[in-house]
C-alpha cells in the first residue's frame, strides 16, 4: 500500500518508518526546513528506541509544494495549529479516492480534514504511544516494539474493505490497532485523558509518575474528568469508558505504563513551542458552551497553560542591583 505522511515529526516518523519497514511504500511531506534539509543531507532519519541503537533509516521527504505523489492513504501527524497550512499547501495532491488516517491529539482536525476529504474516507483515532523528536531528522521511539496501542474509527462508523486493509498494515507494523464503531467516543477518551495528565504535568514540569504520586492526584483527576463527562453527555457523545474507568486509565498509565514519561505537551512547552491546550481543555470548554455548560476548571487550566507559554516567551528584564 502507498502511504504519505503529512507532518514528519515525532509521530509522523514513527508511523511512516514502521509502515515502511512493514513493506509499504512511504513518502513524507514536511514544512520545517531544518528537518527536510537535515534528512536530505544525512540520507534519512536517525531512529533510536528508548535512547538506544540509533541508526539511519533512508526516507523520502518533500516540501508540500514540490510533492507530486498520489498515495492510497495520507497519514496526518501535524500539531493541531499547523494542520490548516499543511492541508492548503498539499491540496494539489489530494484526490477523491484517497483515504486519510490521523491519530493527532485534541479536537479541531476533523473539520479541517473534511474540507478536503469525503466523510467516507476519513479514519481517525488515538495513539497510545510516546515518541520524542530530538531535533531535525532525529527521532526516539519510546517503549518496546509492539508495546503501544491505538484506537481508530471511521468517521461514518462503518468500516469498509479499505479500512480493514489499513488495519492489517497497522497490525503488521505492530501498532496494535483496535477498530471501533464509535467515532466521537474513541477520540474523546484521549482528549479527556490528555486534559488531565498532559495539562497538569506540563504546568508543573513533572512526569506522569510524579503527578500520580501526589496524594491529591485522584481528586484533581476526578474534578477534570467529571467536568469533561458533563460536557460530553450534554453533547450526546457516547463515551467508551465510565468516569471511574477513565480515572483508572489515568492512574494505570501514570503509575504502571509510563511513570517516567513527560507528556508531549510538556515537550512543546520546554522547547518554547505553542501547546495544543486550546484543542484539548479549550475544546471541552467551547463544546460545553454550546450547551450552556461552563467547564470552569478546564477554562482555568487553559488560561494557566497560556500564562506559562506567555511567561516563557516574554523577554526577561535584567535585574539591577
Ligand atoms: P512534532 O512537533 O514532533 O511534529 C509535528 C510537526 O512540527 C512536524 O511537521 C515537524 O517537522 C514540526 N516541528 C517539530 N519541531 C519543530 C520545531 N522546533 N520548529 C518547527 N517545526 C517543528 O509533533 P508530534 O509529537 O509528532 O505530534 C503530532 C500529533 O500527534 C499531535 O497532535 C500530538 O499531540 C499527537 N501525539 C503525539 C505523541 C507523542 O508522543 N509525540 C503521542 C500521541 C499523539
Amino acid at each position: 500500500m502507498k502511504f504519505t505522511v503529512l507532518g514528519a515529526g515525532a509521530m509522523g516518523y514513527r508511523y511512516g518508518v514502521l509502515l515502511q519497514e512493514a513493506g509499504n511504500q512511504v513518502d513524507f511531506v514536511d514544512t520545517w526546513e531544518k528537518n527536510v534539509e537535515k534528512v536530505r543531507e544525512q540520507g534519512g532519519v536517525l531512529v533510536a528506541r528508548d535512547h538506544q541503537d540509533q541508526h539511519l533509516v533512508p526516507v523520502n521527504v518533500y516540501y508540500p509544494e514540490e510533492y507530486q505523489g498520489h498515495p492510497d492513504v495520507w497519514v496526518v501527524f501535524t500539531k493541531q495549529m499547523q494542520l490548516a497550512d499543511f492541508l492548503k499547501r498539499t491540496a494539489h495532491c489530494f484526490d477523491e479516492k484517497q483515504y486519510v488516517l490521523t491519530c493527532m491529539n485534541g479536537m479541531g482536525h476533523v473539520e479541517k480534514l473534511l474540507e478536503y476529504f469525503k466523510p467516507a474516507k476519513l479514519i481517525a483515532g488515538t495513539a497510545l504511544v510516546a515518541t520524542v523528536l530530538n531535533g531535525p531528522g532525529d527521532v526516539d521511539f519510546i517503549g518496546a516494539r509492539g508495546a503501544g496501542t491505538m484506537n481508530l474509527a471511521n468517521y461514518t462508523e462503518k468500516p469498509d474493505e479499505m479500512t480493514h486493509k489499513v488495519v492489517t498494515e497497522l497490525e503488521k507494523a505492530q501498532f496494535n490497532p483496535n477498530l471501533t464503531t464509535n467515532f466521537m467516543g474513541t477520540l474523546l477518551a484521549k482528549v479527556v485523558f490528555n486534559s488531565v495528565v498532559n495539562t497538569l504535568c506540563t504546568l508543573f514540569e513533572i512526569t506522569m509518575g510524579e503527578f500520580a504520586s501526589y496524594p491529591g492526584a485522584d481528586e484533581l483527576s476526578k474534578q477534570l474528568i467529571n467536568e469533561a463527562y458533563d460536557v460530553c453527555e450534554r453533547a450526546g457523545i457516547q463515551m467508551l469508558n465510565t468516569r471511574q474507568a477513565e480515572l483508572e486509565s489515568v492512574n494505570y498509565v501514570s503509575t504502571v505504563a509510563n511513570p517516567l514519561h513527560y507528556p508531549s505537551m510538556y515537550q512543546d512547552m520546554s522547547h518554547n513551542r505553542p501547546t495544543e491546550v486550546d484543542y484539548i481543555n479549550g475544546y471541552l470548554v467551547e463544546l460545553g458552551r454550546k450547551y450552556r455548560y461552563e467547564a470552569t476548571t478546564h477554562a482555568f487550566l487553559t488560561h494557566l497553560v497560556h500564562l506559562a507559554e506567555h511567561t516563557r516567551q516574554a523577554p526577561k528584564e535584567a535585574v539591577s542591583e
